[in-house]
C-alpha cells in the first residue's frame, strides 16, 4: 500500500482496515453484511449507543450534550449551525477569518443572519493566527465561530477562544480526537468523520441541550437539530457502514492507543519530527505558517521553486507516497498525519525529504 499523506480522506487503522474488509462480507452477530443492515435493526440501534458512549468517554463530556451523527459533510453545518442558531437575531455571530474553511463557513453564515467578522488573516495571506491581544468578542453576539485546524494552510489553535459566557461554536473536521479539546468548553463542536475517525458519509455534532432547546423554528425538518436529537441520529436512513467505521475507530482509539492524551502525545511526534526537518533544512523546505500555530495535523510548506516541486511530487509518487500535493488553493506541499498514519510512516517520509534536499545540492 502506498503511504497516505492525503489531506482529504485518510488513512484508517490497519486492524479497522481487517474488521471492515471482514465485514463487508458478514458482521457476526447479524449475519449480514454491513452494507445491507437495516438502520432500524436492534443491532444498529446498539452501534449507535456505543459509538455515542466510547465518544462520551474519549472527550469526558457530560450527558447535557448530545451526540449526532448527520450527513451533508462539515459543509451543512456551515449553514445548519446559523439556521438553528443566528436566523431571526438582532446581534451579530462572531467569527474569525483564519483561513480557507473559514471563508467558506463565513460564506454560508451570512446568507443567514448578521455576521461580524472578529479577525481575519486575509492581510497577513494566511500565514499566522490571531494573538489573544488582537481579539475581542461582545457580550451579546449569539455565539462565536472558529475552526480549530485550518487544514488548507495548517493552522491550527493550541488553545480555546472565546468568553465563557457567549456560546462558542468550533468546526473541529481536521483534529477532532486527535487530542483532547475541553469540549465541555463548547456548546456545539461539528467534525466529519473523514480525517481521523473514519471515511466521508457521517458528520459528527456534539451540542449542548440548552442550544437545541432555544434554537430556531420551522425550520426544514432535516436542518433541525431537534429533530436529529429527537429521532436518535435516526431521522431518515443513516450511513450505516461510516457509523460502523467510526465506532470500529473509537474502539481503537481507546483500547489500542489508550485515550486521546496518548493520541495527542504520538501525533505530536510526528509533526515535532516533520518540523524539525524544514527547520533544519536551511530554507530548503519552507514552512507556510507562523511556527507558533504550525498544525500537528496538516504540514504544509514550500520548496524554493516550481521546478523542484514537480520534482518532489514526481520522486515521491515512485518512492510509494500518496496525497502530498497541496490544496488547490494554495500548491505547495502537504503532508497531512492524521490519528492512523504511524511514525513509521512519517519518518520514512522524514528520510526521502533529507534525501531528496540533498541530491538538490542542498
Ligand atoms: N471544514 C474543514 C476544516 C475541512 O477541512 C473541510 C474539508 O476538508 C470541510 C470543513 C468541508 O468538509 P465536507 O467536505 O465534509 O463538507
Amino acid at each position: 500500500n502506498a503511504l497516505n499523506f492525503s489531506g482529504g480522506p485518510g488513512a484508517l487503522p490497519e486492524s479497522v482496515l481487517a474488521q471492515v474488509q471482514a465485514s463487508i462480507i458478514e458482521v457476526p452477530e447479524t449475519g449480514l453484511s454491513i452494507l445491507g443492515i437495516s438502520h432500524r435493526s436492534a443491532w444498529f440501534e446498539s452501534i449507535v449507543r456505543e459509538t455515542e458512549n466510547n465518544i462520551r468517554t474519549l472527550l469526558g463530556l457530560p450527558e447535557n450534550y448530545h451526540i449526532l451523527f448527520l450527513q451533508g459533510g462539515a459543509t451543512q453545518q456551515f449553514s445548519m449551525v446559523p439556521m438553528n442558531m443566528l436566523r431571526g437575531k438582532r446581534h451579530a455571530a462572531e467569527y474569525l477569518d483564519t483561513g480557507y474553511w473559514s471563508r467558506k463557513v463565513i460564506t454560508e453564515a451570512m446568507r443567514e443572519g448578521p455576521v461580524r467578522v472578529v479577525w481575519s488573516g486575509e492581510n497577513c495571506g494566511y500565514r499566522h493566527l490571531p494573538r489573544e491581544d488582537e481579539l475581542s468578542f461582545s457580550a451579546d453576539a449569539p455565539y462565536i465561530h472558529y475552526v480549530s485546524n485550518e487544514t488548507v494552510e495548517g493552522l491550527q489553535f493550541h488553545r480555546i477562544l472565546g468568553r465563557d459566557d457567549v456560546p462558542r461554536v468550533c468546526d473541529m473536521s481536521s483534529d477532532f480526537l486527535s487530542k483532547p479539546c475541553e469540549a465541555d468548553k463548547f456548546s456545539l463542536i461539528y467534525a466529519h468523520a473523514q480525517k481521523n475517525i473514519g471515511p466521508a458519509g457521517v458528520t459528527i455534532v456534539l451540542v449542548r441541550d440548552s442550544v437545541v432547546q432555544s434554537a430556531g423554528q420551522n425550520l426544514p425538518a432535516f436542518l433541525d437539530y431537534r429533530r436529529h436529537v429527537d429521532a436518535h441520529s435516526n431521522f431518515n436512513t443513516p450511513p450505516v457502514f461510516a457509523i460502523y467505521v467510526v465506532l470500529l475507530v473509537t474502539r481503537w482509539l481507546l483500547n489500542d492507543i489508550g485515550g486521546v492524551e496518548n493520541m495527542a502525545r504520538i501525533n505530536r511526534g510526528k509533526a515535532d519530527l516533520l518540523y524539525s526537518i524544514l527547520d533544519g533544512s536551511d530554507d530548503f523546505y519552507r514552512g507556510w505558517g507562523e511556527a507558533r500555530d504550525r498544525s500537528a495535523m496538516n504540514v504544509s510548506f514550500n520548496l524554493p521553486n516550481a521546478d523542484l516541486e514537480r520534482a518532489f511530487f514526481t520522486e515521491a509518487k515512485a518512492a510509494g507516497f500518496s496525497g502530498l500535493e497541496g490544496h488547490r488553493a494554495i500548491g505547495g506541499v502537504r503532508a497531512s498525519i492524521y490519528n492512523a498514519l504511524s511514525l513509521g510512516a512519517v519518518e520514512t517520509l522524514a528520510d526521502f525529504m533529507q534525501d531528496f534536499r540533498h541530491r538538490s545540492g542542498r
